[in-house]
């Protein structure tokens, strides 16, 4: 049976860790355990201890190359696989935006996180990213692609869903047939059905909605 993702990205939010508890439990609570469906959720990385649910494996939202060593203010995979986090979202928009990370940067991060034994959420929105983030890479067991057109993320303005149905088809003939690809951005639980099954995407990666549990878990309904 394929499996469908739905991997929430809370970036710099929330402000407190009984806040994280709160929203991680009120997903835990209603959202529904199947083989079909894997929910991830992606806390700052302060937080991960603190979050523990069967139904809800954990992310983190990006990760250093090295595995340890004079690099002030890193995270290492193994660190976070040691906290249970079992994903790692790595070239987000965001961070290619105001950290100035490079698909070089990026392609070290996948191959590092790949190498500890964690599942790499890769996000692209171009095929040179994807090109430029997987060179070297041959082995694609652990790795998600997340379309995430800039134009969408965090704007309210879903990208349109026969552009999002052509760009799978791109990233698809570039990897392996059953990597999954995940569509991002302004997905809510009024548009998400279409990009599975019109677009024909393998599940989301959600920002704004995932901090609000009932919508989050409404999305997740919607691939069960
Ligand atoms: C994201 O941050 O990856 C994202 C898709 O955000 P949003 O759902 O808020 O557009």
């Amino acid at each position: 049976m394929k499996k469908l993702y739905v991997v929430g990205n809370w970036k710099c939010n929330p402000q407190t860790l009984l806040e994280a508890k709160r929203i991680f439990g009120a997903v835990s609570k209603m959202v529904k355990e199947r083989k079909s469906l894997e929910t991830v959720l992606c806390p700052p990385f302060i937080f991960i201890p603190g979050l523990k649910g069967k139904k809800i494996k954990i992310g983190a939202q990006d990760c250093y190359w090295e595995g340890k060593g004079p690099f002030t203010g890193e995270i290492s995979p193994d660190q976070l696989k040691n906290l249970g986090a079992e994903y790692v979202i790595l070239g987000h928009s965001e961070r290619r935006r105001w950290q100035k990370e490079t698909d070089l940067m990026i392609n070290m991060k996948v191959k590092a996180v790949l190498a500890a034994g964690l599942k790499a959420i890769l996000c692209v929105e171009k095929e040179s990213q994807l090109e430029g983030s997987l060179k070297g890479i041959g082995d694609f067991n652990n790795l998600l692609v997340a379309f995430e057109p800039v134009s969408a993320i965090g704007t309210g303005k879903p990208y349109d869903v026969n552009a999002a149905g052509k760009m799978n088809l791109t990233i698809r003939k570039k990897i392996k047939k059953d990597t999954p690809i995940l569509y991002g951005g302004s997905v809510n639980s009024g548009n998400a059905r279409d990009y599975i099954e019109k677009a024909g995407f393998d599940g989301f990666l959600v920002g704004g909605a995932s901090l609000n549990p009932e919508e989050f878990v409404k999305i997740t309904r919607i691939l069960i």
